[in-house]
């Protein structure tokens, strides 16, 4: 049976098979330039979100161009980095169930492993995990700094589960994670200000409240693609754990810089390639890419360079375009933007790296699917 691989080294674009994700090698490389001179520039650590590419490929670019390491949401994703030759792993998440507190712990051994917690009961089971493998695993207190999804409060809370983590002798207290996930997609730049100013104030007090305990943070973490700068530029935060920006998303292009402008920090680096399968209306025509090849959660994908097509509807295995002056024809080849970058990329084997209009490399997702 022939792997389901889209293409081959060196061939031209046109003979890519569709639907399957395009990597621009050089918009990526630009991102990553970028991203790694922001960091640098403010004195911040970035250390990537592998959730985006899941990919030990992408990874080591970005550590080679000043990432510290990477984060993953998931102790599966976190073993694929490392078998993948990542040394620094924080799992930007909690973990609960017993055999993954196994695994994590195990993996502390091959690699400076990091995790959050926000509770003290988890803090135990961590500990008991880590005694039984004989490693030691860092940890951070996830505090809730508005997002409203996991993390204990700020402040007295933060510092009770830092102490207990200090206490227990397998585990390290390595600081805070205070990541604030739907600030990230606020249209407006003054509304995500708004919300990241009362982010980096909460962190900051939490951060005092430590010290004076005499809990030092080596790590501050948090901001993703759209505020980035600003955490970054808060004399709290020392980690930046940014992802999408990597390959940038139809939904991350609608918000707007504190000129009104759309943002231009990052180019597009990622297209769901596909091909128009058939044309038998004027007004219309069907590609190859549906919700089986892409994610439509943050809205539809957007036609890369034509404004004359739209993307108005998926199904399974079917993309529906609004076709108004009837241009396409059967066999024509579009690239989408993606509406949303991570979950799309879960549904892919390989990432086609490209060139212009040649295949320059393939990378396999190898975290695809690594939810556990
Ligand atoms: N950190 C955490 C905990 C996240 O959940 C995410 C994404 O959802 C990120 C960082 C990366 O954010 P982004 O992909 O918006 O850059
Ligand atoms: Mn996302």
């Amino acid at each position: 049976m022939a792997l389901n691989i889209p293409a081959e080294v060196g061939m031209p674009l046109a003979e890519v098979d569709t639907p399957c994700l395009l990597v621009d090698l050089d918009a990526i490389e630009h991102n990553i330039e970028r991203m790694a001179r922001v960091a640098a520039e403010h004195g911040v650590r970035l250390r990537a979100h592998a959730k985006s590419h899941k990919s030990p490929d992408i990874a080591a670019r970005q550590i080679a161009a000043g990432a510290v390491g990477v984060c993953c949401q998931k102790v599966s994703e976190a073993e694929t980095m490392v078998r993948g030759g990542v040394r620094d792993v924080l799992i930007s998440n909690e973990v609960v169930n017993p055999r993954m507190l196994a695994r994590l712990a195990a993996l502390a051994a091959t690699a400076r492993v990091i995790v959050c917690v926000d509770d003290a009961d988890n803090i135990a089971a961590l500990e008991a995990a880590a005694a039984h493998c004989g490693t030691t695993v860092e940890v951070l207190v996830e505090i809730d700094v508005g997002a409203g999804r996991c993390g204990v409060a700020p402040g007295a809370p933060a510092c009770a589960l830092a102490r207990a983590i200090a206490a227990a002798p397998h585990l390290r207290f390595s600081g805070l994670q205070a990541y604030h996930g739907p600030a990230q997609h606020v249209r407006a730049f003054g509304d995500r200000e708004a919300l990241i100013e009362r982010a980096i104030a909460a962190t900051r007090d939490t951060v005092a409240q430590l010290a004076a305990q005499g809990l030092d943070c080596d790590i501050v973490g948090g901001a993703g693609s759209g505020t980035y700068r600003l955490e970054a530029a808060s004399g709290v935060y020392n980690e930046l754990q940014c992802g999408s920006y990597v390959f940038m998303d139809a939904d991350y292009q609608r918000i707007v810089m504190a000129d009104g402008r759309p943002t231009d920090d990052f180019r597009n680096s990622l297209f769901l390639y596909t091909t128009v399968m058939s044309k038998t209306k004027a007004d219309k025509a069907i590609c190859d890419a549906g919700l089986k090849s892409h994610s439509v959660d943050s809205g539809l994908p957007v036609v890369f360079g034509r404004d004359d097509i739209e993307y108005i509807g998926a199904s399974d295995e079917h993309g529906e375009l609004g076709d108004p002056h009837d241009r396409l024809v059967l066999g024509d080849r579009l690239m989408l933007i993606p509406g949303h970058c991570d979950p799309t990329v879960n549904l892919h084997d390989w990432l086609v790296g490209i060139r212009g209009d040649r295949v320059e490399t393939l990378w396999p997702v190898a975290a695809r699917g690594m939810s556990l």
